[in-house]
């Protein structure tokens, strides 16, 4: 016989589990197994994801008090169980609409036809908008006929099953309860950030747009914007070959060793079955995480390979003794803060001048298009959130959402949004939140490392021990506000945002 459930069990098995998941996810996605078993593990591991888990994590949730460490427990493992709870029972939804993405062929009027999941990259890859507005209206049909119902239903499950637990009232009020995170504040400071950037915005995205597209703003689509920001005008600067080397030889310079004496595994050969994408899976935290790429060159490459590299230092440097809440759980804007400070390099002009092939006459035009997508996607995430609090909220009818998708998302870009992407362009469970919330806390450091150790602190042999000390060790015990305050006194706020997009600019 097993013994009884209890917290200490709960972390020990979901450690195991865990280590089990990001395993059978490191394996299928590098091409070292054909696909992952994921339905077998839940059933191994089913006491830890039982009825009886969630109610002894809700018990010890409202057994502990506000403000204390227990609290700070006891609300990463309850959310652990809710959202593992619900993640259960829309695993059949899932597995559908994993199957569909994979089978599904957009029909295109000239009679060819193109697999679903290519659609993106043939929009962004083609230079002829008539091409595009055909690709664009033939996915549109196909995902409104069948796609959309599918992911509309999920959410409307996801809703259902969360709130019948019965938490909080409410889907948002649970989130909020479960995150630590107010939704009506980010809410208002994403309303502020596209009232104060509306200026800026209306000036320079329909030059763009005549300069890129040969098109005016107005009449451009979100399949447009993907041609847009594909534009590959820097990508010789960027070259494969040195990718690793150079960012490797940065992360020593700054006084951190990039494989963190044997922790982290770079798994950069070429593999069948190996996805394009770089990756992060931390499968034994600290002890052996995986950062997997297939280098193809270009911009791009290089800012998810920095991406994926601050993910992987962050759980190579937590603190072996916390427990497993605070190192596979807890308030993913930290580990995505640290994430995007590391990409977020290819925005400082001392930084791409030492270690990339772009020189002093190509940087400031480098910068003003990093600039202008960057404030796009800020602008677009702003939106998003707006509209998934209204998604989950319950407020408006699943009939009236795609109507306000269109409208939100259209006017902060310029870009005209389709009503077929309603349910379809959605983060589950409000990650929006915390992309933003990590793009806050990113600049936030950016500015407290430049303080401290100047303003090449990448280069700097004493910001790497700080940065292992002071933020990755802490793996992610704290929120992310709370972090910034310890670490630079501030409050999360777009305002450093703004002020580096009005500089990038010019
Ligand atoms: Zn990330």
């Amino acid at each position: 016989m097993s013994e009884p459930l209890s917290i200490e069990r709960l972390r020990k098995e979901g450690e195991s589990f865990n280590e089990e998941l990001s395993r059978e996810f490191y394996e299928s996605l590098s091409g070292l197994k054909a696909e992952a078993q994921i339905q077998p593990l839940y059933e191994k591991y089913r006491a830890i994801f039982s009825k009886d888990a969630l109610e002894i994590t809700r018990e010890a949730f409202l057994g502990s008090s506000e403000g204390t460490e227990e609290r700070r427990s006891a609300r990463l493992l309850l959310d652990w169980q809710v959202e593992s709870h619900s993640s259960r029972q829309l695993a059949s939804l899932d597995e559908r609409e994993i199957a569909w993405e994979g089978d599904a062929v957009v029909q295109l009027s000239d009679g060819r036809q193109i697999p679903y999941q290519r659609t993106s990259i043939e929009l962004g890859n083609s230079t002829d908008r008539h091409e595009r507005a055909m690709i664009e209206s033939a996915r549109v049909k196909l995902v409104g006929r069948e796609l959309a119902p599918m992911k509309r239903e999920r959410f409307q499950r996801e809703r259902d099953i969360t709130e019948a637990i019965g938490i909080a009232s409410g889907y948002n009020a649970t989130w909020e309860l479960l995150s630590g995170i107010s939704l009506d504040g980010l809410r208002a400071e994403c309303e502020a950030f596209l009232r104060d950037t509306q200026g800026m915005w209306d000036d320079v995205a329909p030059r763009v747009a005549k300069r890129v597209l040969g098109m005016a703003l107005k009449e451009t689509t979100r399949a447009d914007a993907l041609a847009l920001f594909r534009a590959r005008e820097f990508d010789e600067f960027f070259p494969a070959r040195d990718m690793e080397s150079a960012i490797r030889r940065q992360v020593t310079e700054m006084g951190i060793d990039p494989e963190a004496n044997g922790r982290i595994i770079l798994d950069t050969g070429d593999r069948q079955g190996k996805r394009s994408r770089a990756f992060c899976a931390p499968v034994r935290v600290p002890n052996e995480v995986y950062l997997v790429l297939r280098p193809h060159g270009g911009q791009t490459d290089w800012s998810t390979f920095l991406h994926e590299l601050g993910h992987a230092l962050h759980y190579a440097y937590m603190r072996p003794d916390l427990p497993l809440e605070f190192r596979f759980m807890g308030d993913n804007s930290v580990t995505e803060g640290y994430a995007m400070l590391f990409d977020h390099l290819m925005q400082d002009a001392g930084w791409l001048h030492r270690y990339t092939g772009l020189e002093k006459s190509t940087s400031p035009a480098f910068l003003r298009s990093a600039g202008f997508e960057e404030l796009h996607f800020l602008r677009r995430y702003c939106a998003k959130l707006i509209y998934e609090t209204e998604l989950y909220g319950g407020a408006l009818s699943w009939e009236a959402l795609p109507d306000l998708y269109v409208e939100l998302l259209s006017s902060a870009t310029g870009f005209q949004y389709a009503r077929a992407d309603a349910f379809v362009d959605v983060d589950p469970r409000y990650y929006a939140a915390r992309y933003l919330r990590a793009w806050q806390l990113q600049a936030l450091l950016a500015e407290t490392l430049t303080q401290k150790f100047d303003a090449d602190w990448w280069r700097n042999p004493k910001a790497g021990p700080w940065m292992v000390e002071s933020l990755f060790g802490e793996a992610q015990r704290e929120l992310a506000h709370e972090q910034a305050m310890r670490v630079s006194g501030k409050a999360l706020s777009f305002a450093p945002l703004v002020r580096k997009i009005e500089r990038m600019l010019g």
